[in-house]
């Protein structure tokens, strides 16, 4: 079967890759000149990348993980010591650890918890892993049933301690999703709780040894290729072209520097797109079907990446770091985290600034200067008198990953739809695993064995350069 896929980000890179391990020949087709969607990123005038956002990866990436191994790159991942740091702002320049000892889970992360005497006393540790229980015992069921809540609901629900909140749930909503404990959906941090308390490795995190695009997509290229796939970027899809019955007649693709459109006919078609383009895309028929209709219940939320280059190092640890900022969520010294970016005497920071609703609209120059605020209680001796900055650099992406406000899951679509020749992917879709980038692999591998399952009429070959009808 030939299968049309429209976006190059993960989910759609995963998608061609499983594709074509059933046998088929998918067309990748990415409007941008770059893969990667969110983890996209380009040379800048000296040869420094810049990325879309710093990606942290987990050990809870089965998926992710499996793609890897598949591909012969699990020596790309750069795994750090288990832990979890996070600055302490009553104290700054000081930094709090959650050391997870190598010994079976649950109780390695029980452990690191309890061992950790600087953010939470005994008794706001027992009252939150009771609280915790539920979502333990009663497993996925429960946790998707907290759907309903914020996260703060949650937490008073369960009597956990606003400290707790303030402490480790602040941290954890802005890295995980982009919005703070009042906006996000209960559902969301404990699915991450409980990938990290199941799993002996859950928490462990790793960086990729460079820039995605390169390190990552690359590999999925030449693997799609190499099978006979094809993948090409500047083909921005401009209309979903559908045939009487409501299914998809060809993708029309949008001639670039004065090219023509041009009509790319396949057996399926496969949307790999934000979910906000494809709501733009959409085909007025298609409005009218409920399927359809529940993803405008869903919409990407703001982010802000920063990277600032210093004249020195900053600091040696070799880890994600949790801000506790009200302006920036997770940050990590790439000259000391990531191969390609290794710099003995010279920091990179890479910094998310989150939730970005306030600050998505303002100039790079104030977003450097709040930036750099902060960064001055992280780092009190060296900034701002000290380290000098040598270049800052500011990537806004004013949608990024659906916003998991509470009520969510409930408008997250399939991969199959209605539409017998037409296939969802992208994170935003239904799969266990969030807005992330194992979110993004896991929906591209199910969309392909949605299509694989669902017998999609193949085209008659005499057609395939003519009008397309389909055959039972
Ligand atoms: C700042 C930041 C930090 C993050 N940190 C982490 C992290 O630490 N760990 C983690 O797991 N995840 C993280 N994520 C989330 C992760 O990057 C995403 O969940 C994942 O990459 C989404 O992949 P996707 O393929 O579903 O969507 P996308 O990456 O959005 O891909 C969609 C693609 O469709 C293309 N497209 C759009 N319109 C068209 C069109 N008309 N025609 C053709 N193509 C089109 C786009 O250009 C894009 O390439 C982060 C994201 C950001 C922004």
């Amino acid at each position: 079967m030939r299968v049309a896929i429209a976006g190059g980000g993960l989910a759609g890179l995963s998608c061609a890759k499983y594709l074509t391990d059933l046998g088929h020949q998918p067309i990748l087709l990415e409007s941008r000149d770059v893969l990667g969607g969110l983890v996209a990123a380009w040379k800048d005038e000296d040869g420094d990348w810049l990325e879309t956002g710093l990606h942290a990866f987990f050990g809870a990436y089965p998926n992710m993980l499996q793609l890897m191994g598949e591909l012969g790159i699990l020596d790309r991942l750069q795994w750090k010591q288990h832990t979890l740091i996070f600055n302490q702002p009553e104290k700054p320049g000081t930094l709090s650890r959650f050391d997870v000892p190598d010994i079976p889970s649950p109780f390695n992360v029980i452990t690191s918890i309890l061992r950790n005497n600087d953010m939470l006393t005994w008794s706001q540790k027992i009252r939150f892993a009771i609280g915790l229980f539920p979502a333990i015992i009663r497993g996925q069921k429960y946790v998707e049933d907290m759907d309903k809540y914020s996260l703060i609901e949650w937490l008073r629900i369960q009597g956990i301690d606003e400290r707790v909140n303030t402490d480790i749930f602040i941290a954890a909503s802005k890295a995980l999703t982009f919005i703070n404990p009042d906006e996000v959906s209960a559902t969301i941090i404990l699915t991450a709780l409980n990938k990290f308390l199941q799993e002996r490795y859950g928490s462990k995190i790793a960086f990729l040894d460079g820039a995605p695009p390169e390190r990552l997509c690359a590999p999925i290229v030449d693997y799609v290729t190499e099978k006979g796939g094809q993948v090409r970027t500047s083909s921005p899809l401009k209309r979903i072209v559908l045939n009487e019955d409501g299914s998809v007649k060809h993708f029309l693709i949008r001639g670039l520097n004065g090219a023509e459109d041009e009509i790319i006919e396949a057996d399926a078609y496969v949307s790999a797109m934000s979910v906000d383009a494809m709501k733009l895309l959409m085909p007025e028929p298609w409005k009218e079907e409920p399927f359809f209709q529940q993803l405008e219940g869903l919409e990407g939320v703001p982010v802000i990446n920063v990277q600032i280059w210093f004249d020195r190092k900053l600091t040696d640890v070799d880890q994600l770091l949790f801000s506790r900022s009200p302006l920036l969520s997770v940050y990590a010294d790439m000259s000391v985290t990531t191969k390609e970016y290794y710099d003995p005497d010279r920091s990179m920071l890479e910094l998310v600034l989150a939730p970005a609703q306030d600050w998505i609209g303002k100039s790079d120059e104030a977003i450097i200067e709040a930036t750099m605020e902060e960064l001055a209680k992280l780092f009190p001796e060296q900034i701002p008198h000290v380290a000098k900055v040598r270049k800052a650099k500011v990537l806004k992406t004013p949608r990024s990953v659906y916003k998991a406000i509470p009520g969510r899951q409930a408008y997250r679509p399939s991969q199959a739809t209605p539409i017998s020749n037409f296939f969802l992917s992208g994170s935003y879709t239904m799969q266990e695993y969030l807005g992330s980038m194992e979110g993004a692999v896991l929906s591209g591998k199910l969309t392909a064995q949605a299509i694989a399952n669902k017998k999609v009429p193949v085209r008659k070959p005499s057609m395939a350069k003519g009008e397309p009808t389909f055959v039972g």
